[in-house]
């Protein structure tokens, strides 16, 4: 197709992603309301595939192992463009929209601290004006929807790797919140690679005051593994992240534990030194064991590979970001963001005017699982700007923007440049062509994927659930009821932005 029928195609559907601003603003408004728990977004993946069916997408349930997972196709024939992002809340960070003050609205609750609320809006507003656009113009195709499952807990993608989701997928577009209109390409550095392993001790339990002797405490094994790993510590490279928490030591002192867990992340920035220091992990487990005549069993809850992105995808992505810019803010979306960055003890710099540039070495100090993703499909990352900067991540500040004005025209923004992108690898074959090239003669030439998930190991599909089981009937009376008010901020009757508490 030549560039003037591009262009032509390119301007109808970003006025098609406008036609499904109303239906993105209610998808991100219901899915912060929800704030589910990784392998819990029962409401949410009930809600997204209940739309995307309505829209004539093809559902299959339960996918990788995972009751909430969930794969939707629409189309035929090739190429099958993957649209994903995640759409799991964090512990712990409930927090009402809009206001600039930090107000729970389910105290202790879990809440959209992240964003993931807003990526799958992102995805189906694009989804669905392409699908119209293909339509129109006998364009073949296939788009596959799909969610990050349990991505906080880096437990999701690695099992739908395994499990196949993306067998028959030429370029995965993931998409996820930010500060900014980004994307880059090449391995992101920082501490990528992960491994999340949980130790169980299994001691003898016995009075501890009457018979101590007869007991074999499995918390005392726990304590010196932290011990043992603490001492380790300095003697690895300095790169290295590591962190753990005691999930169990015993219910009351006078028990001697016969069981205790410890759960562990170990991160580095290339596989071979996550490898090395999960073997140097299980050792010292093994040296605890036997220092305390108890019995170790591990089990790997999650893991990812260092994320490497596609260059060509990232390439065209870039220019459809420079072509559709970042939106246009008004003065109380910047009077809010400046409030909300101050609330959080951060510079008060309010929203962003510029796209950013490609990025060439990205750099992020977390790890996201669609790492492994990347390394069996050409992938890219698309981040839009539904937040703001200057915020502390995984906190309650980063969910007061995450259902005003602020997301809603993030979120347009964002499927307008992944519209655009898509239609790119539609009218052009050869660009799907140069993706493949790019990662089997530079990405793959010299490193294979080898996941470090096991055939048997199962998602840990019962993390959250106590927590959930808390606090569902807490939420409940917050979800979003999209028939009987315009916005989320409306249900809850807050006057956008509320920059103070009120007195
Ligand atoms: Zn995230």
């Amino acid at each position: 197709m030549n560039d003037v029928n591009t262009s032509v195609l390119k301007t109808r559907v970003i006025e098609l992603v406008n036609e499904h601003a109303k239906l993105a603003q209610v998808i991100n408004d219901s899915l912060f309301s929800f704030g589910e728990l990784g392998f819990h977004e029962v409401e949410t993946s009930r809600y997204l595939t209940a739309t995307l069916e309505r829209h004539g997408f093809k559902v299959e349930r339960g996918v990788a192992g995972m009751p909430t997972g969930w794969v939707a196709r629409w189309g035929s024939g090739g190429p099958v463009i993957a649209l994903g992002s995640d759409t799991d809340a964090l512990p712990n960070v409930s927090q009402k929209p809009g206001v600039a003050y930090h107000e729970p609205l389910v105290e202790g609750g879990p809440g959209h601290g992240e964003g993931h609320n807003s990526g799958q809006a992102v995805n189906i507003a694009a989804a669905l004006a392409l699908k119209e656009l293909m339509q129109n113009e006998g364009l073949p195709g296939t788009l596959v929807l799909w969610p990050g499952i349990a991505e906080e807990l880096l437990a999701g993608k690695a099992f739908q790797v395994r499990d196949g989701l993306f067998n028959d997928v030429d370029a995965v577009l993931f998409t996820h919140v930010g500060a900014n209109l980004e994307t880059g390409w090449g391995e992101v550095r920082g501490a990528g690679g992960l491994i999340s392993v949980e130790y169980a001790f299994h001691g003898a339990s016995a009075h501890a005051a009457a018979a101590p002797w007869r007991g074999r405490s499995a918390l005392d094994a726990v304590e010196l593994m932290n011990m043992g790993w603490n001492v380790r510590r300095e003697h690895l490279r300095p790169e290295q992240r590591s962190h753990y928490i005691i999930t169990y030591g015993g219910e009351q002192p006078n028990v001697v534990p016969a069981l205790a867990k410890v759960w562990y992340y170990i991160r580095e920035t290339d596989v071979e030194n996550v490898r090395k220091n999960f073997g140097i992990c299980n050792r010292i487990a093994d040296g605890a064991a036997m220092m305390t005549d108890t019995e170790v069993t591990r089990r790997v809850l999650g893991a990812s590979w260092p994320r490497h992105y596609n260059r060509v995808l990232a390439e065209t992505l870039q220019r459809n970001i420079e072509r559709i810019g970042v939106p246009e803010w008004t003065e109380d979306d910047n009077a809010f963001a400046r409030a909300v960055q101050r609330a959080a003890g951060g510079e008060p710099v309010g929203l962003t005017t510029e796209p950013a540039a490609i990025s060439t070495s990205p750099f992020s100090p977390g790890t996201d699982d669609i790492g492994d993703v990347s390394w069996v499909v050409p992938t890219v990352q698309l981040r839009y700007p539904a937040n703001m900067r200057n915020l502390p991540g995984h906190h309650w500040s980063n969910a007061m923007a995450m259902a005003t004005p602020i997301a809603h025209k993030g979120v347009v923004c964002g499927a307008k440049v992944l519209a655009a992108t898509v239609l790119d690898l539609l009218l052009k074959p050869e660009l799907i062509a140069e993706t493949k090239r790019y990662f089997t003669e530079v990405q793959t030439k010299d490193k294979q994927y080898e996941p470090f998930i096991g055939p048997d190991d199962k998602p840990p599909v019962d993390l959250n659930k106590d927590a959930m089981d808390r606090f569902r009937p807490l939420m409940r009376p917050f979800y979003y009821q999209a028939d009987k008010y315009d916005t989320y901020l409306e249900q809850l009757g807050v006057s956008y932005p509320q920059l103070e508490r009120p007195a």
